[in-house]
């Protein structure tokens, strides 16, 4: 890409700084749930279109979701924008626990910067693309529901990412770095249980529990565990479990969560959780039901992409940040034990990780330490990554060692120190095409 057209995309964030930190911000306050981020995706939408992308909403059945798409043929570059919300983290943007309204929502995932930083890299790169006369498509995808590790599984499903060759997203994190590591398969199923009512003290002859069920399945499950690999996880709620304890309950309703490294080790352990569940339903003599929600895949990474961004962030450097930033970073750190950060250093793997025990937000742009990886979590990136080579790299917003899905999060996400993990990410994706 020719000096001129890297200028015209460097330009370009320059002069939109202010208005992709209003997005962001306007994300942070809407603060939607997923499959209801109505505000959020329309603000999106239509800030893309006015950069003359053509913007389809509504795709893959999900009213929240959309693709936006700028010029024609090959290469085709994807980059994906999220923008939901985590339930009961409503905070303010200060650095101790106030929230806005208690039981909001919040952003705890930082998703208001996710979408936002997606949006400029998009419309940096079209405009980089247009300036070096670079045939290409870019495609901005609008997606919802990441919290919920679906919404990409549909979009999926639905084609809408068989025409690029690439696609790159930017997550917020205690961290630069473009990380190699793999991520859970994930099935979401929910059991449930019809029994039969009755008095539980007068004629408990004549009740089938519905809940006993549901207990008897979590006991079944929980001495499963021992003889499932060992980066298998399980867990569940119960949704419903009865009104009152003096009637038996005839309807009762858990929701399961299974996950191993790959799907093919996830799948027995799962069909084990069917039998035991089938099993409780005939210990109490009652009739069961199974909804599966959804299975995603775990993520495949790619070298080439998280060679090509690390490189970038060297290229952009790190922003600066200023005494007042430090001051609220520090005042974050407070609120985490020295026990707390160190675990979570350790758990990174992080090579010479001890060194960060005193460090507030992370500086560095590390290569790559964790290929061959597994992180325990799961998201529907991965179901994106058996399409085309997929990225999703993180920048540091938060404060080393906050926990993941926090009110320290949520604060981080909507102040400046959260501006400046944007910028430096969209900035990455037209610098991508050295
Ligand atoms: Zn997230």
């Amino acid at each position: 890409m020719s000096e001129k057209a890297k200028q015209t995309a460097f330009e370009w964030v320059d002069e939109n700084q202010e208005r992709l930190a209003e997005i962001s911000d306007e994300i942070w306050e809407y603060a939607e749930l997923g499959y209801v981020e109505f505000k959020s995706a329309e603000l999106l939408a239509d800030e893309i279109e006015k950069h003359d992308f053509k913007v389809e909403r509504g795709v893959a059945g999900i009213p929240t979701a959309f693709v936006a798409t700028w010029g024609s043929g090959e290469p085709g570059i994807g980059v994906m924008g999220e923008y939901d919300a985590l339930p009961g983290l409503s905070q303010k943007k200060v650095p101790e626990k106030d929230p806005i309204k208690k039981g909001d929502p919040g952003h705890g995932c930082g998703h208001n910067i996710h979408g936002t930083s997606g949006l400029g890299g998009a419309i940096a790169l079209r405009y980089a693309m247009e300036e070096a006369g670079i045939d290409g498509t870019v495609k901005f995808f609008g997606c919802p529901a990441e919290e919920m590790l679906s919404g990409k599984v549909w979009m999926v499903r639905e084609g809408l990412f068989d025409e690029v060759d690439a696609v790159l997203s930017h997550h917020p994190s205690s961290m630069n770095t473009a990380n190699l590591r793999s991520s859970n398969a994930n099935n979401a199923v929910k059991f449930h249980f019809h029994g039969k009512t009755a008095h539980a003290a007068g004629s408990p002859e004549q009740g089938r529990s519905s809940l006993d069920a549901i207990e008897l399945m979590n006991i079944g499950v929980n001495f499963l565990r021992e003889h499932v690999i060992q980066d298998a996880r399980i867990h569940y709620v119960i949704e419903e479990g009865g009104g009152q304890p003096n009637v038996v309950p005839d309807y009762a309703r858990s929701w399961y969560l299974v996950r191993a490294p790959e799907r093919d080790q996830l799948e027995p352990i799962y069909q084990r959780i069917l039998k035991i569940a089938e099993g409780s339903a005939m210990m109490t003599d009652t009739d069961l039901e199974v909804e599966f929600i959804k299975g995603i895949y775990n993520k495949l990474p790619s070298k080439t992409l998280s060679d090509a961004v690390t490189e970038n962030m060297r290229k952009i450097g790190p922003p600066e940040y200023t005494d007042e930033e430090m001051e609220f970073a520090e005042k974050i750190a407070e609120s985490i034990s020295n026990e707390d950060k160190r675990t979570t250093l350790w758990k990174s793997k992080r090579p010479n990780w001890e060194k960060f025990m005193d460090v507030l937000i992370d500086r560095t742009i590390p290569d790559a330490w964790d290929e061959g990886e597994v992180s325990h979590g799961s998201t529907d990136v991965s179901d994106v990554s058996w399409q085309c080579p997929t990225m999703e790299f993180g920048t540091s917003t938060y404060v080393l060692g906050t926990p993941g899905h926090s009110w320290q999060n949520v604060a981080l996400s909507g102040m400046s120190i959260g501006h400046k993990s944007l910028f430096f990410a969209y900035e990455n994706a037209h610098v991508q095409y050295d």
